[in-house]
């Protein structure tokens, strides 16, 4: 059989998403990236093994050992978009830690979207690759000098590296809790510029993965039996256009394959029904939607203007046709008051939506929010990558502590207030996600 590869010497190799700072008890997810890297180092014979500080714990002792045993080390430096935290500290730490003991032994390599977002050399590695993980093949095919025949855009990730009962929700908190499940991805970035997004520092513009890569993604995940996906895309629907066609391409593979998941996406306002009619078709079972405020002049200072009447009709009609909707919130912008945090309430109250998270407005560094912070405030918040609003920085007319409780007050009362509609809604169209 002929290899993609000219096999080379190096044959083992550790992938290492390092501890993130706090770790979510219920977030599903793993490194796409990372482990489309382990896909193209298996095809060039390598010994690959993936190592997830937010899903399993290691002793730094069991990391040495593996790192031992190891040739080539390849870190993910992450921004907040997957874990809701970031793990450079961390990975710091530990390449410190290797070069100690190892010295120049091994061959260290870094890259991720906190690369990106604060552009530097990483102390201790080889190479500092300033890019997402899940575009950095071309460059280990020159680094390590890998004759690559097949496509690279479409080489999709191993999950067969993932720890055992990853794919079933299990982490380090709890036992695995939902049917087997995935992430994948179709697009990167959005046409949006929300304010606060920092997604616009990594990816300043919108593309779609090639159509060969999700068919084959999807395809995958359908033959091999996959409960839950979770298209993991900043926003799916940013090009409703292809959007569309995606869905429409997924419908044709489940009837041809004969699989039915459920199917996870988060997407602005901007849609339509026809696109809402072709994924409950498809198989959506639940749209995140980012709606912020319900004050127009939070929106505007968000620069995220939402037409509510049009949304509210959205909203009705995905409670019609069985699609969970959650809507995601945030307060804590300079001109919010209590009257403003009233109207957001207000909003939620009227909606029929089915769940909500309410954030505190974070200036997250790759944002235009952060930008437009002091630069004694920049300075001291750039190592942590963030810093939410708060009064006592000048940033809005609430303390954190203040905002935090209306947050979990605000999302209490949603439930108390729905807990029948809710549940008759679980009786009529069963749960988001397939469970264990
Ligand atoms: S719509 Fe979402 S992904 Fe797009 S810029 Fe706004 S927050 Fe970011």
């Amino acid at each position: 059989m002929r290899s993609d590869f000219r096999i080379n010497k190096i044959k083992k190799a550790l992938l290492i998403y390092p501890k993130p700072q706090e770790i979510k008890r219920f977030r599903f997810g793993y490194s796409l990236g990372l482990l489309r890297i382990g896909a193209l180092l298996i095809k060039a014979g390598y010994n690959v093994e993936y190592l997830d500080f937010g899903l399993n714990s290691y002793t730094e002792a069991e990391v040495l050992k593996k790192v031992n045993d190891s040739h080539l080390i390849v870190f993910e430096f992450d921004t907040f978009s997957l874990r809701r935290s970031i793990n450079y500290i961390e990975g710091e730490k530990l390449i410190k830690s290797i070069r100690r003991k190892f010295n120049g032994e091994k061959i260290i390599l870094v890259c991720g979207n906190d690369l990106v977002i604060v552009p530097r050399n990483v102390q201790g590695a080889n190479y500092t690759l300033k890019k997402d993980c899940f575009h950095v093949i071309e460059d280990l095919i020159n680094i390590l000098q890998l004759e690559f025949t097949t496509e690279i855009n479409n080489l999709l990730p191993e999950r067969a590296l993932l720890p055992d009962g990853t794919e079933f929700g299990k982490n380090i908190f709890h036992k695995p809790n939902l049917a087997k499940s995935a992430i994948t991805k179709t697009s990167f970035g959005c046409n949006g510029n929300c304010i606060f997004c920092q997604r616009k520092g990594y990816v300043p513009h919108f593309f779609t993965l090639t159509r060969k890569f999700i068919v084959n993604d999807f395809e995958f995940l359908l033959k091999h039996n996959y409960k839950n996906i979770w298209i993991a895309d900043d926003n799916f629907s940013s090009n409703l256009k292809e959007a569309k066609e995606i869905l429409k391409l997924i419908i044709q593979l489940k009837s041809k394959l004969g699989n039915r998941p459920k199917i996870a996406i988060s997407s602005w306002v901007k849609i339509d029904k026809e696109f809402l009619d072709l994924s409950k078709e498809a198989g959506v079972s639940v749209i995140s939607f980012g709606i912020e405020s319900a004050n127009k002049d939070i929106q505007r200072f968000y620069n995220k203007i939402i037409n509510l009447k049009k949304l509210e009709n959205l909203l009705m009609y995905c409670d019609e046709v069985g699609i969970y909707t959650i809507g995601n919130f945030i307060i804590g912008a300079p001109m919010e008051t209590k009257q403003t945090i009233a109207e957001t309430i207000d909003f939620i109250n009227n909606t029929p939506l089915h769940n909500i998270n309410v954030k505190v407005l974070d200036y997250m560094v790759g944002s235009h929010l952060f930008k437009l912070l002091p630069s004694n405030l920049k300075r001291m918040v750039l190592p942590e990558r963030h810093i939410f609003a708060c009064k006592r920085l000048g940033l809005t007319n609430f303390y954190y502590e203040e905002l935090k409780t209306i947050s979990i007050d605000i999302r209490e009362k949603f439930f108390q207030k729905n807990k029948e509609r809710l549940e008759n809604r679980i009786t009529k169209h069963g749960y988001p996600y397939y469970g264990r």
